[in-house]
């Protein structure tokens, strides 16, 4: 299959000539055989390994396989079925309590968001944020987002804060400082309650641009948080010029510190290069009480993970913390 593929290729390595310019050619090829689906759906199995090899990195082609044709008419269908659950309320937030080490006090929680599909129940954002990114609907999900994450916030006691993810795309395609202002005015939730939480590719993607659009989103007053710190290029260059405040060491660090002594050099290094820059850290996918420990001995100053609470509705999470605290104060 290889040899037939690399052989049709090499056809299209030249470059064709238009009007006296050479103009390269770019090729990907999805490969279907008689065997893989009956004669008239033959184009649609070709198509659907052409959509696959699309996705390659490593080769220009893919031959059909049909566990990847099931997942893209599932992505397909939830492309399809994205604008209506906006519309309908399908979509939700839960909220993942962030706790600070020495006091062991709730200071906050990261809204994540959730859909519940009419026919395939709930559905996770490593699933369908991608979709919403490459449909274009993203940034109208981001923006409901931040509204009903301020929203929410804004009715909770004054010492807590709420962190929202903002995809690269999002930052870049939409207006987020005009959105944000539009979610603090009319929630009245003050600004500097609002962490927004940006991964390294908003800057690797976007460069200069990027960072002019934080400095300005920072000076309204909104903290800004490195989120799942440790796992992309990590190029430690950027982060000299970067307006933050925070940064979320990853959690598959976290959870490899103890017991990996290079995992956990790398965490004391995460936290002290941070500490450096005058970052809080927090770390992320804490699940047991050693990490949490550790952690704290190494002046981590917030953890978050399933060690202190899943993600869960908003009521659930301030009554279980608040039941803590109270219970707490007796002791
Ligand atoms: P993230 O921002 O790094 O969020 C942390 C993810 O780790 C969440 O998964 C959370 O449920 C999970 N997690 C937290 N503690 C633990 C733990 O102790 N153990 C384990 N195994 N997992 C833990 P979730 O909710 O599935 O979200 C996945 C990713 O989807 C998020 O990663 C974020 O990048 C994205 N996402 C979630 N909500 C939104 C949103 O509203 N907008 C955008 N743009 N992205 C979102
Ligand atoms: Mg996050
Ligand atoms: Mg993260």
């Amino acid at each position: 299959m290889e040899d037939f593929a690399n052989a049709i290729l090499k056809l299209f390595e030249e470059p064709v000539y238009l009007h006296g310019s050479a103009v390269p050619i770019s090729v990907r090829l999805g490969i279907a055989r008689s065997g893989d689906a009956a004669a008239g759906a033959l184009l649609n199995a070709a198509e659907s390994a052409l959509d696959a090899a699309s996705a390659l990195s490593d080769r220009p082609w893919s031959s059909f396989d049909p566990t990847t044709a099931i997942r893209q008419a599932r992505s397909r269908r939830l492309e399809g079925d994205m604008r209506d659950a906006l519309r309908n309320r399908q979509f939700f937030l839960l909220f993942q309590p962030q706790i600070e080490f020495t006091s062991g006090r709730l200071v906050g929680a990261e809204a994540l968001i959730r859909w519940n599909h009419p026919e395939f129940g709930l559905i996770s954002p490593a699933e369908f944020i991608p979709i919403a990114e490459s449909s274009g609907l993203l940034c109208d999900i981001g923006r409901w987002t931040l509204f009903e994450a301020c929203t929410e916030a804004a009715a909770w006691p004054a010492e807590l804060s709420i962190a929202v993810n903002v995809s690269a795309l999002q930052f870049e395609r939409s207006d987020i400082e005009a959105d944000m202002r539009d979610a603090l005015s009319c929630t009245g939730l003050p600004s500097s309650r609002l962490c927004l939480e940006l991964t390294e590719s908003t800057f690797l993607n976007q460069g200069g641009p990027s960072i002019v659009k934080m400095r300005a989103l920072r000076e309204t007053g909104v903290v800004i948080a490195l989120d799942d710190f440790g796992t992309g290029y990590s190029s430690m260059s950027y982060l000299a010029d970067l307006p933050l405040d925070k940064l979320k060491i990853d959690q598959s660090f976290v959870r490899r510190m103890n017991g990996n002594p290079s995992i956990f050099e790398i965490v004391r290094a995460i936290i002290s290069l941070a500490h450096g820059l005058k970052l809080q850290v927090v770390a992320e996918g804490v699940e047991e009480e050693p990490e949490a420990e550790a952690l704290q001995r190494l002046g981590c100053e917030m953890g978050q993970g399933y060690l202190f609470g899943r993600p869960e509705e908003a009521l659930r999470m301030l009554f279980k913390w608040s039941v803590q605290k109270s219970l707490s104060a007796k002791v």
